[in-house]
Formats: C-alpha cells, structure tokens, sequence
C-alpha cells in the first residue's frame, strides 16, 4: 500500500487538501523567492522593495531567499498563518508537488511525517 501511495504522489495522482498546520513553514531549509515576487510581497506588505530587500533577503547558492536561519520557522509565519499568503513565493504554493519530493522516496515518507494534508490523504487509502 505504502509502494502504491509513494507511485501514486509521484504520478500527482492525489487529492490533496492543505490543513493549514503550518508545519511546512517550521521545516528546515531555505524559501527562494523571484524578483517579480520580492515586488509583490513588498506591495503587498507596502514597503519599500530596497528595504524590504534589505532586511529579508539573502543570496544562498546564487539564489534568493529569505534571510531566515534554515533551523527555524519561516519568518513571515505568524500565529499559525503566513502573513504574505496571497503572495507566497512559487516555492509554498506549490508544496508538497516538488520534483525534489516527487523523486526522493525517503524525502515522501519524511513530508508524511509532517504534512497533515497528506497523512490525511495516506490514511484514507490506508482505509480502503
Ligand atoms: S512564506 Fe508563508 S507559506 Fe511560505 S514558508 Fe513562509 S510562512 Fe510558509
Ligand atoms: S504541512 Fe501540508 S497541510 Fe500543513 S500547511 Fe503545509 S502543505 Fe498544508
């Protein structure tokens, strides 16, 4: 069961609902984010994109980040909720369906651990 669900996530053959547990945004690693999106959260939070850019972002490897230490929570989750949810970079909107996850059996197992929206959706199958 356990190999068919793990085929079935890399088919993108789910039906996956977000629970809003925010447990992604406390996992460990780094969000990229574009310059087009440095723009809109900027506007969205009504700052100056230079001080915005300033204070938030860091270059990791040639890519740009928010400058949050990789042990800790993302910075713009706030009680539970992102602050900048209507303009979450490219990289929160489209978790879980990552090519990194989707090639990684172990990186599947370990998102299952995490993500209630998918242990969600692993014990209904696990169900039938
Ligand atoms: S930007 Fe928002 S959705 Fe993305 S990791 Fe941070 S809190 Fe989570
Ligand atoms: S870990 Fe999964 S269920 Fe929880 S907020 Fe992230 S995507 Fe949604």
């Amino acid at each position: 069961m356990f190999d068919k669900f793990i085929n079935n996530f890399k088919k993108g053959d789910i039906d996956f609902n977000c629970e809003s547990c925010g447990n992604c945004c406390r996992e460990k690693g780094f969000v990229e984010v574009s310059d087009s999106e440095i723009k809109d959260i900027a506007k969205y939070l009504a700052v100056i994109r230079t001080h915005f850019i300033k204070k938030h972002i860091n270059e990791v490897r040639d890519k740009l980040c928010f400058n949050e230490h990789p042990e800790e929570p993302c910075k713009f989750l706030k009680d539970n909720s992102c602050n900048i949810y209507p303009v979450r970079p490219k990289q929160c909107r489209t978790f879980p369906y990552w090519r990194s996850i989707a090639r990684n059996d172990d990186r599947i197992k370990e998102m299952l651990r995490y993500c209630e929206g998918i242990k969600i959706e692993w014990l209904k199958k696990e169900e039938i």
